[in-house]
Order: structure tokens, then C-alpha cells, then sequence
């Protein structure tokens, strides 16, 4: 028997589920499992947050021996088992996230850093339904991203305005 890398993956309990569907989604496909790209997989579902390939493989750069490729094709890869999504958050930000069953969010985007804020607001999911229905459209999904300036970099600003 092969190792198998789905058990020998450091995540945490709730989030071996993730590793089983990419695991069977590998399997039905020949695709190998390699050393590199364990690695890729373990940090991100256990990071648990919303990454650029940038940012993901100059973290992993840190601890493993591996290249931008590596992490962007792994990245793919978690994308079309459907175990993560991703998110286009304007040029130069796209991001990789889990998916999480639990419930959707929407995200506010920082233009100045590039952060990114979860929110899930009821009423405002509540609202798009209703406008939808007007138009006799049924929504089954949707992604709403609310651009502007984070906390931090609105004092930043305000700092450098007083001076
Ligand atoms: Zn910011
Ligand atoms: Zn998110």
C-alpha cells in the first residue's frame, strides 16, 4: 500500500473533509500526491484564510523547498475538487479560500493593503432575494464585495493629512 497522504495531513479534525474530497477527486483522476504539494494543501486549509498565490508561496517559501508553479497549480487543484474558491477582488488581488459549508459570507476589500473582511448580514441577504424575485430571477448564489478603506489604513491617512 501507498502512503496515504489524506491521514498523515496535520489538519484539524472538522477540516479532514476537505482532504477526503481532494483526495478522491485526485484518486478518480491518477493524481499524485507529491511531498510539495501536501505541503501546499496542510498550510492552507489549516491557515483557514483568504490568500493570493504571492502570499501563500512566499509564507511556504519560508518553511519548504518549493516553487511559485507548485502553489499556484495546487491552489488550482483544491479549486476543481471544490474544496476551495476563488475570489477576484480587483487586478492584482485574487484570492484563494475554503469553502465552508457552515454558511456564506461576503467580503469588504481594502484598497489601500489589499485586506480582506468577512461579514454576513441577514437583511442584506434577504434584501438581494427580494430584488431578484422582482425580476422574476432566481439567485442561487452570488458573491458581493464592498471596496473601500480598511480601519487601519483610514488612520494611516488621517495621520499623514494632519501633518
Ligand atoms: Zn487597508
Ligand atoms: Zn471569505
Amino acid at each position: 500500500m501507498k502512503t496515504k497522504w489524506s491521514q498523515h495531513l496535520a489538519v484539524r479534525p472538522e477540516q479532514k473533509a476537505y482532504i477526503q474530497t481532494l483526495f478522491s477527486y485526485m484518486n478518480a483522476r491518477g493524481l499524485k500526491f507529491s511531498k510539495q504539494r501536501a505541503a501546499v494543501i496542510e498550510y492552507f486549509v489549516k491557515a483557514d484564510r483568504h490568500f493570493t498565490v504571492e502570499q501563500l508561496y512566499l509564507e511556504l517559501k519560508k518553511k519548504y523547498h518549493l516553487g511559485y508553479s507548485t502553489v499556484y497549480r495546487t491552489l488550482k487543484l483544491l479549486v476543481d475538487s471544490g474544496v476551495a474558491t476563488v475570489h477576484h477582488f480587483g487586478v492584482e488581488n485574487t484570492r484563494f479560500e475554503l469553502i465552508h459549508q457552515e454558511g456564506h459570507h461576503d467580503h469588504f476589500v481594502c484598497r489601500q493593503c489589499g485586506k480582506i473582511i468577512e461579514f454576513h448580514h441577514d437583511g442584506i441577504e434577504r434584501l438581494q432575494q427580494k430584488v431578484a424575485k422582482t425580476r422574476g430571477f432566481i439567485v442561487d448564489d452570488h458573491e458581493l464585495q464592498l471596496f473601500g478603506l480598511c480601519k487601519t489604513c483610514r488612520s494611516a491617512q488621517k495621520k499623514k493629512g494632519s501633518h
